[in-house]
């Protein structure tokens, strides 16, 4: 990664995380699911409006480092008005970028994540990839209607994707 390119990301990441988009509860929501990283203290809780199969609205409240406050924003300009196999698609896609070698996650162009592609660097720190993929995990929870809050510390219940794996 070029200096400029980390310094572009440092800079989308520091935004998102002063000015989150789409913060707050959201009054007309059907689905909601709270998660918590207790590595670093980031709490997130992400109300969403679910039409059929597509999230017509979504909006995330919660507290936590700026890695966390920037992706969870992020992750809901991302999703809104996707359909869930396209936002769990989508996670996968995120997932990936984030716990890969850096140096293959930053050369690698995965053109559906947008700009999320600035967490690339994340992967250099593993502790932050938790908080990267708090707010992705509750999204996840909340679409699959799970009532207990899902932590990054448990390993996941099994929700139909083969369950158990390691955050
Ligand atoms: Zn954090």
């Amino acid at each position: 990664m070029t200096s400029e390119l980390r310094e572009l990301y440092q800079e989308t990441i520091l935004d998102h995380s002063r000015k989150p988009r789409n913060f707050g509860a959201l009054a007309e929501a059907n689905r909601t699911a709270e998660g918590y990283n207790p590595l670093c203290g980031d709490r997130a809780r992400i109300d969403l409006a679910v039409e059929g199969d597509v999230i017509k609205d979504i909006r995330f409240q919660g507290a936590g480092c700026s890695i966390f406050t920037a992706s969870a924003s992020m992750m809901t300009e991302g999703v809104k008005g996707k359909t869930r196999p396209q936002a769990e698609a989508l996670f996968e896609r995120f997932h990936d970028l984030i716990t890969s070698d850096p140096q293959q996650a930053s050369r690698r162009a995965i053109p559906e994540l947008g700009k999320l592609t600035v967490f690339a660097g994340v992967s250099e720190f593993p502790v932050r990839v938790k908080c990267a993929a708090l707010a992705w995990h509750t999204l996840k929870a909340a679409l699959a209607g799970e009532k207990v809050p899902v932590s990054t510390e448990v390993s996941e219940s099994s929700s139909g994707d083969g369950g158990g794996r390691a955050l």
